[in-house]
């Protein structure tokens, strides 16, 4: 008798166990990591919406804004057109995020068009789960990517008992895997492809320091260095740990630009000509502008002029690439090439003879006045 009620017990577990309910969770698939998917302890089966029509070749995902115990340790990504049968398009283990909101890309192992997908996840240690954000892509960029000379980097917390500093560590859990995913970033940004000729950057000094201002650069290739202000992380954190997030990465998208820039010629420098100034600093702002981390309907307004830099040069630039999507990585390479460097040389070399810097920058005063 024992033994029917033992194995009856056994019975009713593995049917629970198959049928495991798959769930749709909107903020797994919103694009947007803020809004995290929540699941629950244990495995999770949760649907993907996706508008691909052609077959996805990679994916990215986003860890959440949580404690990194409810991040996705392992999964299983499958495909189905009927619902019923699943095919295993992609597979990981052993995961880690380096940071909040963090996102990882990855190539399908198998790739294949399916007409609904699903992601089979749980934690390391089956807490609840959490996710920030998946996306499939028809593109992949993993692989255009992938022989990135990473720069070392020498990470040194100079401010360890300020408040800054354990808010750093709440936001970023792995500072070295988080540099180097933004300088390959700023690279995807300024260059076609990891084959294209780029500054040697061999090592980054990165130092939190609790002094009052932002955040600097100093040095020149294969070695620079960057510190952060931890009291510009208390202020940032003030409001909450996404908006640190968006200031932290936007301000390293503007520093490591200029690891990775290239420096007009034949113009004099940055301490003694506007002209160059204007181009680093434009250029950095356009990168971190491009990179989605600032809040550019808030912050771009008629007025200015283009060697103004910063944000008012920077948000032209990124402008730019309405008229053609490539048009920072062209404007970044006019700067190697043009012997005497200018911003009207630069315009008429990637947009033609006709459009010289003033047709352009009348034309975006046009656009910002109209919006
Ligand atoms: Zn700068």
């Amino acid at each position: 008798m024992a033994l029917r009620v033992l194995f009856f017990l056994i019975l009713a577990q593995l049917t629970y166990a198959c049928k495991e309910e798959m769930i749709n969770l909107p903020a797994l698939y919103d694009q947007n990591p803020e809004t995290a998917a929540i699941g629950k302890t244990g495995s999770n089966e949760l649907i993907i919406l996706s508008p691909l029509q052609k077959k996805p070749l990679s994916y990215h995902i986003y860890s959440s804004g949580s404690d990194p115990k409810h991040d996705p340790y392992k999964w299983t990504l499958k495909g189905s057109n009927n619902g019923i049968d699943w095919t295993v398009i992609d597979e990981r283990a052993h995961q880690y995020f380096c940071a909040r909101y963090q996102e990882r890309s990855y190539t399908i192992q198998n790739p294949k068009r399916f007409d609904q997908y699903l992601i089979i996840a749980e934690t390391q240690n089956r807490d609840t789960l959490k996710i920030g954000d998946i996306e499939l892509f028809s593109g992949n960029t993993v692989e255009l990517w992938k022989d990135f000379a990473y720069p070392a980097i020498q990470f040194e917390n100079k401010a360890q008992n300020t408040l800054g500093s354990q808010q750093y560590e709440e936001l970023v859990q792995n500072p070295d895997n988080f540099i180097r995913y933004h300088a390959q970033k700023v690279a995807e940004i300024l260059f076609y492809t990891d084959k294209d000729t780029m500054n040697d950057i061999q090592k980054i000094a990165y130092q939190l320091s609790d002094y009052n201002g932002i955040s600097a650069k100093s040095g020149q290739p294969p070695v620079v260095s960057i510190v952060f202000s931890t009291q510009h992380i208390e202020k940032s954190a003030n409001e909450s740990l996404f908006k640190l997030n968006y200031e932290t990465r936007g301000v390293l998208f503007h520093e490591l630009t200029h690891a990775y820039q290239f420096e007009p010629s034949g113009i004099g420098s940055y301490s003694t000509n506007k002209t160059f100034w204007a181009c680093i600093e434009g250029l950095a702002d356009a990168v971190r502008a491009e990179a989605g981390f600032f809040d550019i309907n808030k912050l771009r307004k008629p007025g200015g002029h283009w060697l103004d830099g910063y944000q008012t040069t920077g948000f032209f630039l990124q402008w730019l690439t309405t008229k053609d999507p490539d048009a920072i990585k062209k404007f970044h390479l006019t700067v190697r090439d043009l012997p005497i460097w200018s911003f009207d040389m630069a315009m008429k070399q990637v947009f033609g003879p006709d459009s010289g810097i003033e047709v352009l920058w009348n034309e975006y005063q046009n656009f910002l006045n109209k919006n």
